[in-house]
This record gives structure tokens, C-alpha cells and sequence, in this order.
């Protein structure tokens, strides 16, 4: 890989660490062995030293070296959500992209190619931060998860805004509270949708911590001063059921984990009671080992109410019937002997592990032989989750977001990273006109995601949108098949309609002239008749087909006359069923004014140096020939000639492709043309052709093939030309070569 920085050009294989470092990277992959299926060493000794070597010299707010934060969020990804090496990977790589010298491209070629859209996709949900628009919880989220195609970028962004979030107290106060609110209130709850139950709750209680320190640490206490109490009262609560567990011979663990410190305190704000009456302040957690299965759950939950007394309409049965998101338990709360309350929850390893750690849960437990299909099963299954919002989830968390997928909305940005909302099916024309209504009438060429698009294309979510303006309005009628935007179907409405008059108004003054020339007189209102004899609906479509010289301002006059000597008009004047011109299709003016030597730098209206084109083999086109350009689909300009045959072939099957191109004045370079000539075989043509190129009409010649046969010559001549004017020139001369019959250019 190349990359400026001297530091980090070295293949990474071979890089030695120092080693502290070394000690860092075998923690990781020790942990990563630990929790992962499956685990590719190397690449994750790749992606370390990479991000040591590209953060290298950079420090954090708490002084520490960069690096540390992606090892961080590495460690989190592996120990804490429990995704794979890929994910571990893109983590530790997740800040190259957008603070370093180091490439995309760099990273795909290093890396591969699902390391790199992990990494892309993180770089764009940044871009989702620092845009405005999506400030609101429920946009923010329809955003990101429509534009995340692969929702593991979500998560490894969860773990990367909980390390930001464990290191918060290192950032000024006001940046803080912003950071601590956007947490509280676009994270959190999304990650509560994800089913991460343990990220959210830690996310909540450090945005709480951070907006109000003074409650944070009275709960926090006021935990700690109960701990030892808790601890009693639950060994003792549990041991008669223990012991029956143990008798029958279960493998178990018991978790008696208060409720995080966050959800206490909303609980004391909504219920308004004290800390002391929130009974549920914590649930005690029966975890059956392997290979318990659901049916011993049912067996632990008859041990309990042997025991203790349930409340019936407290019992929740998510075995047989699951939450959305996957999560199984028995929940059950009875009453202890001295009266108290407690909440029980009954369930497998599995279970439990899918319980806190949701989606990522899912995403290890994946079945099934293509990874593809799984990536997409998982998507799919998220998309369930979301469109089905469970009801009962309501009552347990904060507001329940309803979040539908809007599919008949698409979310784009401008190039600042300013979010528009657009309507599905979108084309940058919209995209243009809902920035500025002169942008839209100025619109030459779009940029999507930085390479160049035709104008008619349709968006995608998350796509970052450029558009192109020239200095005067490039207004295509047309267009109006392709927008789905109020504001520019009615720009367009209005235009063609002014079009439309004025080409009528042409069009009259030319009926005018003629009139008067051959001195008739007729009123509008009989004009308008004759206009019905000859098909038109009324007499602005007669102008308006006369202005745009599509019907001959002759033949209305014969109608004319015929009408006024005869009063009926010849059938034959009528009006043919002319369709308006094709080449009028595709009116975006590419101009190509600045040609380089390699074929690299195509400045469009002096505007635009980075659109990379190149010149179709197939026809050779040089300046001066009709030539339009094709979008190829790496997002470069290919031109052709006209009349290549090629280009018939590409107008019919990919017509969406093509943009107009038009040749700019002196591009003071050479192209390469073939002459094919034909004649009668003598002694010298050869020479002679070859002495009037190369000397009389200073030409390059790159190459004379010829052979022949029973006196006739047959040749191919390839020369440099800087245009068509030039390569005529070339073939009239060549023309009157003693014996040459036939000259013509050859593709
Ligand atoms: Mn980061």
C-alpha cells in the first residue's frame, strides 16, 4: 500500500512492535480467542499495527495515545457485544479513514473488501453526527439503520460511543453535556431497539452521570449502602430453591445484579416515590448451564412456586412466546416470607446471552453456509424487529420509538454533510432543486459519492450528492419524467410552458413575414381553423411546430391559400406524425475544453477538473467528430463517435448512460486516426504516401501497413491529427494520389 506518511508505508506483515505494544496486541487476540468463533490472527495483528502506525504522534484529550481509543473499541466489539474478527478489525481501523492519510482504497487492498465497507460505513454515519437535520431521535435513527447496509457498522458505532463515553471526563464541560445529551438521546434508545441491554444501560447511566452528577452519585450510594444487605437477603431468599436445583442435579448460575442506576432514577421520578419504595431495585437471575434446555426452565419455575407464592398476573412466559428481538425468559414475581416482592428470571446461557447482548447475540449464533446470506438474514431480521414494535416493551422502557422504516422516504446529504429528506425515487434534479431553485436550473452534472452520475439517477439513502451548476439555466424539458418534487415538477412546468411560448411566439413571426409577403390576410380565429384541418389541437401547437421547424411555415401557406380560394385544405399539407427530435434527449453539455495528455482532467464549463474520461477504442473519436459520452459504471466518461456502432447498440440498452460532450476549441493535442485507401498497386506508392504526410502536410505517422494482390494495393495508415479539419485534409490530399481510388477513415 502507498501512503504518504513515511511513518506507515512499511508492509504491515513485516512490521516489528515494541513490546508494550506486542503485550497490547496478544491481550487482543487472546480475547479475541476467547469469545470469537473464529478469529483471524493475522488480520487482526494487521489492523492493530495499522492503527498504531497511523494515529502514531496523535494524542487524545486525557493525554494518552490516540491508538488506545480503537484498541478500546476493538476490546469492547470482542468482549462486549461479541461480533467477528471482520468487526474486530473495521474497529480498530475505524478512525483511519476520516483522521489519517490512510485510504479507503488502502484499506481494501490491505484489508479486503468487507473491512473496507465496514469502515466506509462507519465513515458516513459520522457524517450523520455533524449533520443538522438529524438532531431528532427518530430520524437520526431511520437514517441509520436505512443507510447501514450491514448493521455491524451500527454496532461497532455503539461500542465506539461507549469508549467516547467512558472517557468523557477528559473533555471540556460544554462538550460533555452536548455529547452526554446526544448519548442519552439517539444512542440509547437505539441500542434498546438493537436488544443491547447491557451497552444501553451503561450508555444511560454514564449520560447521567454526566448530566447530573449530584443524582447519579446519591443512587450510586444509596446501592452501595443496601449491597451487603441485598447479597443476604438474596442467599437467603434463594436457598431452598438452590438446594432443590442442586438435588436435582442442575447446573446453574445466580445473578442478582441491581437495576442499573438510571432506570432507579427514572423509576423515582415518574413513580415519585423515594429510593426505598422501589421495590424492584434489582431481579434475581436464574441461568441454567448447558445443555439445560427450555424445559428445565419450566421445571426451575415449579421448584420457586413450590417454595414461594406467585403473583399470577406478574408472570411472563417469553419461552414459548419470544420477543421480537429474540429475547427468551420466564419472569415471575413472588413474595418472599417477610412479604417482600422479588422479580424472578428464568433461562438458558443462550438465552441470557441473547438477552444482553441482542442482535450480536444473533449474529454468533448464525446458521447456515454463506456468510452473505446470513449478513442478509440478519438485515432482514432487524427490519422485522423494527417494523413490528412489540407492545409490551412499552411499559418497561423509556418512550417506545416508532420506528417504521419509511420506505417511501430516502435521506441524502450535501457535500457540507447537511441532511435533506427526499421523497423515494429522487434524482439529483430534486436533489438540486431542494437546495436552491437556481441550483436546479443551473444543474449540469451530479457527483454521487464522488463519482459522476447522470442527472436522471435515482438516490439511494445515505448517498452524499454534488451537483454540478453551470453559469446559465441547462433546463431539460424532459426532465419532468424523472423528478418527484413538488418544487422542481413545477420549475420544470414553468419552463417548458415558457419555452413553449416563446418558440410559438418564432414561430408566428415567421407565419407573419410570409403572410405578408405573399400578401394574405387572415384573421387568427380563421388561422385557427385551418390549424384544426391540419391536426393541431390549437393554433399555439401549429406556431410552436413552425418555430421549431418541424412543420414547414410553406406548406401552412398552400393550407392557407387552399382554404381561402377553396375553403377545405388539401389532406397532404396535414401536419405528418413527426415525433420531436431523439438527439434532443440529452441535453447535460459536458464540454470537453481541456483535454491532458493522458487522457485524464475533463473540466466541464471550467468548473469541474476531476471527471475522468477516456477515449472508446472501438471508433477512435477526435475533436471535431459528433461524439457523446457514456457513464460508465465505475463513474467515468467514455467517448465515442456518433456513428460508432457501439454507441447504437448503447443508446437502445443503457440510454440512462449517456451524456452530450461537445469538443472545445484548441485542445492543442494529437489523436490518433486510421485512413483506409485502396488502389492500383505501383512501383514508389508507398514513398509517395508516406513523403506527403510526413513532409507536405507535416503529419505523424504512426504506421503504414499495406498488402497486395494481383495488382490491386489495400493499406491502413495510421496518423496523429489534431481534428477532423485536419484528418480531411489528410484524406482530400491523399485522394489525388496517383492510382488511390478509394480513401475513406477507417475505425
Ligand atoms: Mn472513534
Amino acid at each position: 500500500m502507498t501512503i504518504q506518511n513515511p511513518d506507515i508505508t512499511q508492509d504491515l506483515a513485516t512490521v516489528q512492535l515494541d513490546p508494550a505494544q506486542q503485550v497490547e496486541l496478544n491481550n487482543l487476540l487472546n480475547e479475541c480467542q476467547a469469545h470469537l468463533e473464529s478469529c483471524d490472527a493475522d488480520l487482526i495483528s494487521k489492523a492493530f499495527k495499522l492503527a498504531f502506525l497511523s494515529h502514531k504522534g496523535i494524542v487524545r484529550a486525557s493525554g494518552e495515545p490516540y491508538y488506545l481509543h480503537p484498541l478500546e473499541v476493538a476490546r469492547i466489539v470482542v468482549k462486549e457485544i461479541g461480533m467477528d474478527d471482520v468487526s474486530v478489525a473495521a474497529a480498530l481501523l475505524h478512525d483511519t479513514v476520516e483522521d489519517t492519510e490512510v485510504s479507503l482504497d488502502d484499506i481494501r487492498s490491505e484489508f479486503g473488501p468487507t473491512v473496507a465497507h465496514l469502515i466506509d460505513g462507519m465513515t458516513k454515519i459520522s457524517g450523520v453526527f455533524k449533520s443538522k437535520g438529524a438532531k431528532q431521535a427518530e430520524t437520526f435513527m431511520k437514517l441509520l439503520l436505512s443507510m447501514a447496509e450491514d448493521l455491524r457498522v451500527v454496532l461497532i458505532k455503539f461500542a465506539d460511543r461507549l469508549h467516547n463515553m467512558r472517557t468523557i471526563q477528559h473533555l471540556p464541560r460544554k462538550k460533555q453535556l452536548s455529547i452526554a445529551n446526544e448519548t442519552m438521546e439517539l444512542f440509547a434508545p437505539l441500542a434498546h431497539r438493537f436488544g443491547i441491554y447491557n451497552i444501553k444501560s451503561e450508555l444511560e447511566d454514564l449520560s447521567f452521570k454526566t448530566m447530573d452528577p449530584t443524582g447519579y452519585k446519591f443512587i450510586a450510594r444509596k446501592l452501595r449502602e443496601k449491597k451487603d444487605a441485598r447479597e443476604k437477603f438474596i442467599s437467603k431468599f434463594l436457598e431452598p430453591v438452590e438446594e432443590q436445583l442442586r438435588a436435582s442435579g442442575f447446573k446453574f448460575n445466580v445473578k442478582g445484579r441491581p437495576k442499573h442506576i438510571y432506570s432507579i432514577y427514572r423509576k423515582m421520578t415518574r413513580q415519585q416515590k423515594p429510593f426505598e419504595e422501589i421495590y424492584d431495585l434489582f431481579a434475581i437471575r436464574i441461568i441454567l448451564q448447558e445443555p439445560h434446555t427450555k424445559e428445565d426452565c419450566w421445571r426451575v419455575y415449579s421448584f420457586i412456586t413450590d417454595s414461594y407464592t406467585p403473583i399470577p398476573e406478574r408472570f411472563r412466559d417469553f419461552i414459548s412466546v419470544p420477543k421480537a428481538n429474540g429475547y427468551q425468559s420466564l419472569h415471575t414475581t413472588v413474595v418472599s416470607s417477610t412479604g417482600q416482592k422479588v422479580e424472578i428470571q428464568i433461562r438458558t446461557e443462550k438465552m441470557d446471552e441473547i438477552a444482553e447482548r441482542g442482535f450480536a447475540a444473533h449474529w454468533r449464533y448464525k446458521e447456515g453456509p454463506g456468510k452473505e446470506q446470513d449478513i442478509n438474514r440478519f438485515v432482514s431480521w432487524v427490519r422485522d424487529v423494527l417494523d413490528n414494535p412489540r407492545p409490551e416493551a412499552a411499559t418497561e422502557f423509556v418512550e417506545d420509538f416508532q420506528l417504521n422504516l419509511y420506505t417511501d422516504e430516502i435521506y441524502v446529504f450535501s457535500p457540507k454533510g447537511e441532511l435533506k429528506t427526499l421523497p423515494k425515487g429522487a434524482t439529483p434534479i430534486d436533489f438540486a432543486f431542494e437546495i436552491h431553485s437556481e441550483v436546479g436550473e443551473r444543474a449540469l452534472a451530479a457527483k454521487v459519492n464522488g463519482k459522476i452520475v447522470p442527472l436522471r439517477l435515482r438516490l439511494k439513502s445515505g448517498d452524499q450528492v454534488e451537483i454540478i451548476t453551470g453559469k446559465q439555466i441547462n433546463l431539460n424539458p424532459d426532465w419532468i419524467n424523472d423528478v418527484v418534487t413538488h418544487k422542481a415538477r413545477a420549475r420544470l412546468r414553468q419552463y417548458i410552458k415558457q419555452k413553449e411560448r416563446k418558440v410559438s411566439n418564432e414561430g408566428r413571426q415567421l407565419w407573419n413575414k410570409k403572410a405578408d409577403r405573399a400578401g394574405i390576410e387572415i384573421s387568427d380565429q380563421e388561422l385557427a381553423k385551418v390549424a384544426t384541418r391540419l391536426r393541431y389541437s390549437s393554433l399555439q401547437m401549429l406556431f410552436f411546430d413552425i418555430g421549431s421547424g418541424v412543420y414547414d411555415v410553406n406548406k401552412l401557406l398552400k393550407a392557407v391559400k387552399s382554404y381561402m380560394s377553396k375553403g377545405r385544405v388539401d389532406e397532404s399539407e396535414a401536419r405528418s406524425d413527426l415525433d420531436s427530435p431523439a438527439a434532443d434527449h440529452y441535453k447535460i453539455a459536458y464540454d470537453i475544453n481541456n483535454i491532458h495528455g493522458g487522457g485524464e482532467g475533463l473540466i466541464l464549463n471550467g468548473e469541474l477538473t476531476d471527471v475522468r474520461f477516456s477515449f472508446a477504442r472501438c471508433c477512435n473519436p477526435i475533436p471535431g467528430d459528433d461524439v457523446v459520452g457514456f457513464i460508465s459504471r465505475e463513474g467515468d466518461i467514455k467517448i465515442h463517435r456518433v456513428s460508432c456502432k457501439n454507441t447504437r447498440h448503447l443508446i437502445k440498452t443503457d440510454g440512462e448512460r449517456i451524456v452530450d460532450v461537445s469538443w472545445a476549441r484548441n485542445t492543442g493535442n494529437q489523436f490518433m486516426a486510421a485512413i483506409r485507401i485502396v488502389g492500383e498497386d505501383r512501383v514508389g506508392l508507398v514513398s509517395d504516401i508516406s513523403s506527403l504526410i510526413s513532409k507536405n502536410l507535416k503529419t505523424n505517422m504512426k504506421s503504414i501497413n499495406v498488402t497486395s494482390d494481383s495488382g490491386m494495393f489495400e493499406g491502413t495508415l495510421i496518423i496523429m491529427v489534431d481534428g477532423i479539419g485536419h484528418l480531411e485534409k489528410v484524406i482530400m490530399r491523399l485522394q489525388k494520389v496517383n492510382g488511390i481510388k478509394e480513401v475513406y477513415r477507417y475505425e
